[in-house]
Order: C-alpha cells, then sequence, then structure tokens
C-alpha cells in the first residue's frame, strides 16, 4: 500500500515503541503521512522492518526500524541513542503502543504473569518516556502519548494483570504531564475500545466479540485508523494545551 504525503516534510522526528503492529503501525503512518520522520521500534524487528519498508516507499530518508525491549533499561537507551545517530536529532514526538495483554483469572494469574504485563506496559512507558524527554527538555518541545484502555477505568474477567497496567499507565501519565509540562511537553493517555489487531486476534474469541459489541454504543469493535487519528492530534502543534487527558476512543463504551 502506497502513502501519499498529505503535508510538506517537517523535520520533526517521532518515535514509535511497538510500531511494528497494529496501533503502532497505523499510528507509524499516519505520522510519516503528516510528513514526519519516524523511528518504528519495536522488539520483533522483522515487523518493524516491514512498517519502515513502506514508509521509505513515500520518503527514503523518513524512517528507520530499530530493536527494542521497552521493559530493558539498557536496551532503551540504545535504541533511543541509535534514533538521535540516524536522525541527528532526538525525538520530538513519543507514542508508547508496546504492550502485551496476558489473559488470567485473578486466582490463576502467575505472579511471573503479572509481573511481565507490569514491566513491559508500565515500566516500558516510563522509561521510554524518561529517555526520549531527556532530549524534549533541552528542546524545549515534546509530545508523548501513551497507550491506556478501557480497561484502565473497566474491570474484565482474565485482565487483573492488563487492567492493572493499564490503570497505571493513567496514573503515570497525569505525573509525566505535571512535572513535564514547563518544559513545552504535553503527555497525554489514548484509551481505546476494543480494537480489531493481532492482539485482540489472539485473545479474542467469536463470543467474546459479540459480547463486546452488544455494549459498545457504536455496535462494532473500533479500527487502528481510528485510533491513530486521536494520537496523531495530541501530536500536533495545536494540541498544545491539552496535557494530562485520558481521552476515551471507543465508541461510547466508558459513556454507558
Ligand atoms: P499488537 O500486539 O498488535 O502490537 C503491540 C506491539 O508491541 C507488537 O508489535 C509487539 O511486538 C510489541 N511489543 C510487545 N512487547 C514489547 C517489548 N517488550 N518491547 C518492545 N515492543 C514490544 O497490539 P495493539 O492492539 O496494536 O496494541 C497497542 C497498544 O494499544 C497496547 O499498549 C495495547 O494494550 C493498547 N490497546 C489495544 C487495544 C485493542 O483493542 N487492540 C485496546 C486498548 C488498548
Amino acid at each position: 500500500q502506497q502513502h501519499t504525503p498529505t503535508t510538506p516534510p517537517t523535520d520533526k522526528v517521532a518515535a514509535i515503541t511497538g510500531g511494528g503492529s497494529g496501533i503502532g503501525a497505523a499510528v507509524a503512518e499516519q505520522l510519516a503521512q503528516a510528513g514526519y520522520r519516524v523511528a518504528v521500534l519495536d522488539i520483533q524487528i522483522d515487523n518493524a522492518r516491514a512498517v519502515a519498508q513502506r514508509l521509505h516507499a513515500q520518503r527514503p530518508d523518513g524512517a528507520v526500524a530499530l530493536a527494542i525491549d521497552v521493559s530493558s533499561p539498557q536496551s532503551v537507551d540504545e535504541a533511543f541513542g541509535a534514533l538521535e545517530q540516524h536522525f541527528g536529532k532526538a525525538a520530538d514526538v513519543l507514542v508508547n503502543s508496546a504492550g502485551i495483554m496476558p489473559v488470567a483469572a485473578v486466582m490463576e494469574c502467575s505472579w511471573e504473569m503479572f509481573r511481565k504485563a507490569m514491566d513491559v506496559n508500565v515500566g516500558g512507558t516510563f522509561l521510554c518516556s524518561q529517555r526520549a524527554a531527556r532530549g524534549m527538555i533541552a528542546q524545549r518541545f515534546g509530545r508523548i502519548v501513551n497507550l491506556a484502555s478501557i480497561s484502565s477505568e473497566r474491570a474484565g474477567v482474565g485482565r487483573v494483570a492488563y487492567g492493572t497496567s493499564k490503570t497505571a499507565i493513567t496514573g503515570l501519565t497525569r505525573q509525566f504531564a505535571m512535572e513535564l509540562g514547563s518544559h513545552g511537553i504535553t503527555v497525554n493517555a489514548v484509551a481505546p475500545g476494543p480494537v480489531l489487531t493481532p492482539m485482540t486476534e489472539r485473545n479474542y474469541t467469536p463470543e467474546t466479540r459479540a459480547a463486546f459489541e452488544a455494549t459498545i454504543p457504536a455496535r462494532r469493535m473500533g479500527v487502528t485508523n481510528e485510533i491513530a487519528n486521536a494520537i496523531v492530534y495530541l501530536c500536533s502543534d495545536g494540541a498544545a494545551y491539552v496535557n494530562g487527558v485520558f481521552l476515551p476512543v471507543d465508541g461510547g463504551y466508558l459513556a454507558a
């Protein structure tokens, strides 16, 4: 699929963790279309390379794929160092889309499963935001968007690890927003409702999907571009006065 830039190229650099799949890949494509240079960061480097390859088609110097394990401080530091070397500047935008969804009931969830969700989803968001904010503070501009979830606000069977991690992400977002706001940086959370991606394809049965759809006012699951639209807005210059918000993009699920 060929993408045509809709706005002239800028010097702005966007880093998207989990950019090799699902919502992150849609964000990478939309930010490239909006003229950003894009670093696609993922633990699954082949997927990140495939996304970056598609973006190269529209701007040869505009995309790079980098391996990262967001739960490792050393890997995060190395990946952002490589990004800065590649583009000759720090990231202006960070979208923390890397995440995992372990599903297990309260009485069956192992410590390892619980801790992995916290390490990747919460720890990864913390480490990447802190590392990227170094450059953002120096350049007095930054946009950070975290992926929360409707699970941040609503309990669900099997969501003890995932839901707890997503609730923590909303708290983390507010902490960063408060302390970084005076540096020209905004930090916001987007909370998608159920969206069809490899993550939900792995975890949803036709029955759980139908049950969800019945309770969503829009009566359907979302698509990745609908989440990316909101993320791209929060990354824009025009969103400078939106800071620390929790923005559901869920077809009305949390309002119902
Ligand atoms: P996805 O599985 O399609 O993509 C997630 C990506 O994160 C994958 O490419 C994976 O390789 C990467 N990743 C996993 N662990 C990593 C690690 N340790 N280091 C680096 N990368 C790692 O999932 P998605 O549906 O696109 O979800 C993206 C984000 O949106 C997640 O944070 C998820 O919790 C959130 N979210 C998704 C939905 C949904 O319905 N799909 C709903 C609410 C929130």
